[in-house]
């Protein structure tokens, strides 16, 4: 078996693309660095972000009256896009929402992406035993056609989301003479990344991609990219990025997954304040971080940077005031 088109795998339909590749002028002056970005949270449904990407291979043959099933943290922007995406396909939605981070006040709990979870008419369960959960709901849904969708939507079927993304920016830069040489991406469940290096080799980009961990060790994050790129390589019918190709940095997760640190907060507010980008605390605002590091410390000079704007910005309305700078 040849390789495989991607324009050959069932897709539901559900973005807006090609999303917009953007230079930053204000900012790339105030970091010494050309910064780009590619603007994920462009991607339509359902206030947008990354996860429509990879739910429109993942739902690409659901239909109406189906169910579907997926698990997140209570602030998850996957659960909201795939509550969105099962709300435009009329399908039944079941979110499992487990309280990994550590807030429990109300805005926490009731703003943000579960205000428009429950907007979107997802069925929220939220519980400390997702497993157990799972069982549960899908007990009660015996009998129905049920899609059950990962964490982060990351499975080899989701990672095409993003060898179709990262071809689209490689087509798009080429066209403009402006084609990355570092790329920059927030990376959790590892599928955004994974695909990204699969799509990349596609179509011969030579950028060095920098996965910046916002959940798990890096280690673990390296693994997870590693599985998802050799799932998604082989459903095409090529073989896997090189194993020197994953790159995840652990420097910039401080406390934890959804644990705010001092260098994010600085971080959206440059990206704000310079560009007009408002990224979210959990992911994009650490991947910020890091390409503000990075070029500060001088390990980007001479490079052309493109930062994946993964979208996100729905969570900060349940972060509060606390992330922006000089807020308080
Ligand atoms: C899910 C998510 C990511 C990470 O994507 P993975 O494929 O899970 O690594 C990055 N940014 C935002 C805003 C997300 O919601």
């Amino acid at each position: 078996v040849g390789p495989r088109a991607l324009d050959a795998i069932p897709r539901a339909g559900l973005g807006h693309w090609p999303t917009p590749l953007e230079p930053c002028p204000r900012l790339s002056d105030e970091l010494g660095v050309e910064v780009w970005v590619k603007r994920e949270d462009c991607s339509g449904l359902g206030l947008g972000g990354n996860k429509v990407r990879k739910l429109d291979f993942l739902l690409g043959s659901a239909t109406a009256g189906d169910v579907v099933i997926t698990f997140g943290a209570l602030q998850s922007n996957h659960a909201r896009q795939t509550a969105a995406a099962c709300a435009r396909l009329g399908l039944e939605c079941h979110l499992i929402l487990s309280p990994v981070v550590p807030r429990h006040d109300e805005l926490y709990t009731t703003s943000g992406n579960v205000l428009v979870d429950r907007l979107l008419g997802a069925h929220l369960h939220v519980t400390d035993d997702p497993v157990r959960t799972f069982e549960q709901v899908a007990a009660a849904l015996e009998g129905r056609t049920t899609w059950v969708i990962p964490a982060g939507g990351s499975d080899a079927s989701g990672a095409l989301g993003y060898v179709a993304a990262a071809e689209e920016w490689t087509r798009q830069s080429r066209e403009m003479g402006a084609e990355p040489t570092v790329v920059v991406v927030a990376s959790s469940t590892g599928g955004t990344q994974a695909g990204t290096l699969v799509g990349l080799k596609r179509v011969s980009a030579r950028a060095r991609v920098i996965g910046v961990g916002v959940y798990q060790s890096p280690e673990a994050t390296c693994e997870a990219v590693a599985t998802l790129a050799a799932g998604a390589a082989a459903e095409l019918g090529i073989g896997p990025p090189a194993p020197s190709a994953i790159e995840v940095t652990g420097e910039f997760l401080g406390e934890g997954y959804g644990i705010p640190t001092p260098e994010m907060v600085k971080a959206l507010a440059l990206f704000a304040r310079t560009e007009g980008l408002v990224l979210d605390p959990v992911y994009s605002g650490k991947a910020a971080a890091a390409l503000v590091a990075l070029a500060r410390r001088g390990d980007l000079a001479s490079e052309r940077v493109l930062f994946i704007h993964t979208g996100g910005a729905p969570g900060l309305f349940a972060y509060g005031p606390g992330v922006v700078d000089g807020g308080g």
